[in-house]
């Protein structure tokens, strides 16, 4: 199989990796993947993962929730209701921070179409870009929204969007740098970018160590904190508008970083975990298990 080997930190340049962590792939194979930190930048990677040619069978298990529309089991109960209003927590992420009322809207990694939809509703031009076939299928089935395969996001046209989003993206994708970089040749002058990324300095990652779920081995390549995101941001030109969590987040990677660990009623332990890690990220929002990212373009 080929595997990407890192040697060079991606957000800063330095050549001193070394080993952090030793994950397990929950999901599917419970492979063991080693996770590395930057010892300039603090910046941490999955290393030795497989090559975008050869991940997709990593992403095949019933249970890969983000393009699941089933409702079995406590956590997929809790986390349908969940969406629902993460949903308009995006959508009021949106409207508070474009420039503009409406406007041209990029979803990269769409899935199965509902935040496009929601954003459709209140009236801006939507563009979703989705690897799977399927859940693209879906998103035109249930919401007549067409999502384009993934090459298609070298194809958009430069300074035609108003909005770039990518909820919990990056994290999957093979070239960081390169993706930002077309990002903001993609973007208005005025055009907002907003990037939801899993905090590896979250309080729950912190706790959990190799059982923190949104380690998620090797789906997830690159684990940011918001001083590495903030960094690699800079460097690509771009101002780092404010920073947000995702409250819910914190319950969800909590429950399942309890069933990651064999914990008994592990829904339970996580939820109770969750709240507890909940209370402490009002005190200090920027260690929430996920934040939001809102980048404009440096004047
Ligand atoms: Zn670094």
């Amino acid at each position: 199989m080929k595997k990407i080997h890192t040697d060079i930190c991606p957000v800063c340049g330095n050549t001193e990796l070394v080993p952090h962590l030793s994950c397990k792939d929950y999901l599917t194979t419970r492979e063991s993947f080693d996770i590395y930190r930057c010892k300039a930048c603090g910046f941490a990677l999955t290393q030795d993962f497989p090559a975008e040619d050869e991940i997709d069978p990593y992403y095949e298990a019933p249970e890969y929730i983000s393009h699941s529309d089933t409702r079995q089991g406590i956590i997929n109960i809790l986390y349908h209701w969940a969406r629902k209003i993460a949903l308009k927590s995006k959508s009021k992420t949106v409207n508070r921070y474009a420039t503009k009322k409406t406007g041209m809207l990029l979803d990269i990694g769409a899935g199965t179409g509902y935040f496009l939809n929601r954003m459709k509703e209140q009236k801006w031009i939507v563009t979703g870009i989705e690897k799977s076939e399927s859940a693209r299928k879906f998103a035109k089935r249930k919401f007549d929204i067409d999502c384009q395969s993934s090459d298609y996001l070298y194809k958009v046209c430069e300074k035609t969007k108003d909005v770039i989003t990518m909820w919990h993206v990056l994290e999957h994708m093979e070239h960081p740098n390169r993706v930002m970089e077309h990002l903001f040749s993609l973007l208005k002058d005025d055009g907002t970018a907003i990037i939801a990324l899993p905090n590896k300095d979250s309080f729950d990652a912190v706790h959990y160590r190799e059982y923190w779920a949104a380690y998620d081995v090797p789906r997830h390549l690159w684990h940011f904190s918001p001083s590495c995101f903030e960094l690699l941001a800079k460097k690509l030109h771009f101002e780092l508008i404010d920073v947000k969590p995702m409250y819910f987040d914190t319950f969800y990677i909590s429950m399942l970083s309890e069933k990651n660990k064999g914990t008994f009623l592990a829904s339970i332990a996580g939820l109770a975990k969750g709240a507890v890690f909940f209370l402490l990220t009002l005190g200090n929002r920027k260690r929430s298990s996920s934040l939001v990212y809102i980048l404009k373009k440096k004047q």
